[in-house]
């Protein structure tokens, strides 16, 4: 179905209805999830789940950075790829599936990898950062480029049955360096084991989150860490004081 001008009001004020019955939300947090722009990096076990969720809920803009192609071993957690994909860009496969979830909704796609050259371009002009990847150099990157950018950071990992989710926001939180410094930061890159709920979890958690943070609904996790341990269903809500020696955000 393609969305004429006509069409296209009706077709929201059905699409959003049951959204639209949260009273916190309503429609004016609605138009701000239309008006916002995320940034999501990483489209991978986190990111499948996470993205799917924010182009359902109607974030105007999602830009999708990731350099990897589909791998077979990818399958059984990165629920926006089939096995005839295997081989393909997946920020672009990504975006053409989400585009057809929400026709209402712009997504672009960006398949490179973030670096320290490049990754103040590619996440400037967005309202909200949302990190789906699977290692601390490109974290500690995009930790950086949030602070200097001004721009909140919605943060999740998770391996084997364990999860965690928090949001930065410098001067009001500390960074994600207060708490995890650097000393990961030149470790070579492990292989974790995964269970794909698990990370459907997380990567639905972080939506949510991200979700209420642009639309002002509740509270959230800014300056706190949400630590799941799945393996007991444990959820502990911890907070991450400011790290006022940080190297990073401690100067502000
Ligand atoms: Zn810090």
């Amino acid at each position: 179905m393609s969305l004429d001008e006509v069409d296209r009001e009706q077709f929201a004020s059905q699409f959003y209805s049951r959204q639209l019955l949260i009273e916190q939300l309503g429609a004016a947090g609605q138009e701000k999830l239309s008006g916002a722009r995320v940034a999501v990096v990483g489209v991978g076990g986190l990111g499948s789940v996470c993205s799917l969720y924010l182009a359902l809920a109607g974030v105007g803009y999602l830009r999708l950075i990731d350099p990897d192609t589909v791998a077979i071993h990818n399958l059984h957690r990165q629920i926006l790829y089939s096995a005839d994909e295997v081989g393909h860009p997946k920020a672009e496969l990504a975006a053409k599936l989400l585009r057809k979830k929400n026709p209402l909704i712009k997504v672009n796609a960006v398949i490179e990898k973030v670096d320290a050259l490049n990754v103040e371009t590619l996440l400037e002009d967005v309202d909200v950062v949302v990190d789906c990847l699977d290692n601390f150099q490109t974290r500690y990157l995009v930790n950086r480029a949030c602070i200097k950018l001004g721009v909140p950071y919605v943060f999740a990992a998770v391996t084997g049955l364990e999860g965690n989710l928090a949001i930065f926001n410098p001067p009001d939180t500390g960074c994600l360096e207060c708490t995890m410094h650097s000393q990961k930061e030149n470790s070579p890159k492990r292989v974790f084991g995964i269970i794909g709920a698990a990370a459907g979890i997380m990567g639905s958690l972080e939506a949510l989150e991200t979700i209420k943070l642009i639309a002002d609904v509740g509270s959230n996790l800014s300056g706190k860490m949400l630590v799941c341990d799945f393996t007991d269903m444990s959820f502990m809500t911890v907070p991450l004081p400011k790290n006022p020696n940080c190297s990073v955000c401690g100067s502000r």
